[in-house]
């Protein structure tokens, strides 16, 4: 009797146990959406959209879903347009918005999106730049209801009613717990021709995986410049290197990297690419300029980066015509991460290749097969001596192999 309720008292514990167990996984369990970032094909210019991780509690600061915009590309019709396609709805709250720097191409559509969405803290670097449409955006963004508009981000504000999140870099900005953010760089202090010279650089780490975000930052000047030299970085790479790479730490290294500058042959020397180490590299590019540079597509390759580009299929295409078919999608659980063209995939691609080739090939022997019973059919009735003209079906046979 003794032996059954000891038996019975085990079992019962070890049932507690199991329910425990089953109890905490499925609290720490709970579905925890990936980090996703859309690169999106806005033809030449740059426009990301990053959606946190989000288990659908809000408040506690961890897997929060924010919403992040990094750019706009060059128009606000097409990038409201390309956007809310691609998964981020017409009224969506944007927790972060941040314009790179003053340039047409990542600037302009931003205006647009200051109007289709919500906006609670825009960055920019605060390089005052001329143009109308450039005050027009820096106007708006001031204005937005609910929202921050920081500019310059680093610095000192020289203008009243303006705002800076930091004096100095590194600044780390809060996209929710589980991941390292910082601006590594960002200045409002340079001169009209290299404009692309205050482009906020940001560092984003979620467990092992990491991206880095250039703008357009310049590590050289161009050959007509009299300058060529790969080896040797200049401006914003020789900065980058200067404050974030030592024997005992290297804050640039990062899965994905976000090509600095279109791929021009002016950014990605090769100290620059070494350091940062991606395995895939993607490019913003759209029929203009000559951009991207074969050279520095070379650059990253011979140092094992996989190329990506948003002017896949532009070839032949106007510049007004290359935007929307090459979005790329990447999405990390923070262990690994998945990348793919997000209109059309590239392994579809080839199976689509392979299957209009079997068609074709079907058909050119359905039509050989037919044209050969026409033949037959014409032979026999056809007159005594065209009889030898039905052993001329054997060549249609041949070509068919
Ligand atoms: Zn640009």
């Amino acid at each position: 009797m003794k032996k059954h309720i000891t038996a019975i008292i085990s079992l019962l514990l070890l049932l507690s146990l199991i329910t425990l167990r089953f109890s905490a996984g499925a609290a720490e369990d709970g579905i925890i959406t990936p980090l996703k970032i859309v690169m999106a094909d806005v033809g030449h210019g740059d426009c990301i959209w990053i959606k946190t991780p989000d288990d659908g509690i809000k408040g506690n600061g961890k897997y929060e879903g924010y919403n992040i915009v990094i750019d706009g590309g060059p128009s606000s019709r097409r990038i409201g347009n390309i956007l809310p396609p691609l998964g981020l709805k017409y009224g969506s709250k944007v927790d972060w918005m941040i314009n790179t720097h003053a340039h047409n191409d990542h600037y302009r559509g931003l205006i647009g999106l200051l109007d289709i969405y919500r906006v609670k803290r825009i960055l920019d670097p605060g390089y005052q730049s001329g143009g109308t449409a450039f005050g027009a955006f820096c106007w708006r963004a001031l204005i937005e209801p609910g929202g921050t508009f920081y500019s310059p981000v680093i610095g000192i504000a020289t203008i009243p009613g303006l705002k800076s999140l930091s004096q100095s870099v590194p600044c780390p900005l809060n996209w929710g717990d589980e991941l390292e953010v910082e601006i590594l760089y960002s200045n409002p202090a340079v001169t009209n021709d290299t404009v692309n010279d205050s482009s906020i650089v940001i560092h984003l780490q979620y467990n092992l995986f990491s991206m880095l975000f250039t703008g357009d930052e310049e590590g050289k000047y161009r050959p007509s410049d009299g300058y060529n030299d790969t080896d040797h970085p200049m401006k914003v790479e020789r900065f980058l290197l200067d404050h974030y790479v030592t024997e005992d730490k290297n804050l640039l290294k990062s899965t994905i990297i976000k090509i600095p500058h279109h791929g021009s042959e002016t950014s990605s020397t090769t100290p620059f690419i070494k350091a940062v180490g991606a395995k895939e590299g993607i490019i913003f590019a759209g029929n203009r300029h000559g951009l991207p540079d074969e050279t520095v597509i070379e650059r990253y390759e011979e140092h094992g980066c996989r190329i990506w580009r948003t002017d896949r299929m532009d070839e032949g295409k106007s510049g007004s015509e290359s935007h929307g078919d090459d979005s790329i999608i990447i999405t990390s659980n923070g262990i690994d991460y998945d990348i793919r063209y997000m209109n059309i995939d590239p392994r579809d691609t080839e199976a689509l290749a392979r299957k209009k080739r079997l068609e074709s090939e079907r058909r050119m022997r359905d039509e050989a097969e037919k044209k050969r019973g026409e033949e037959l059919a014409g032979s026999a009735a056809a007159p005594a001596g065209g009889a030898g003209k039905n052993l001329d079906a054997e060549p249609v046979l041949n070509t068919l192999d």
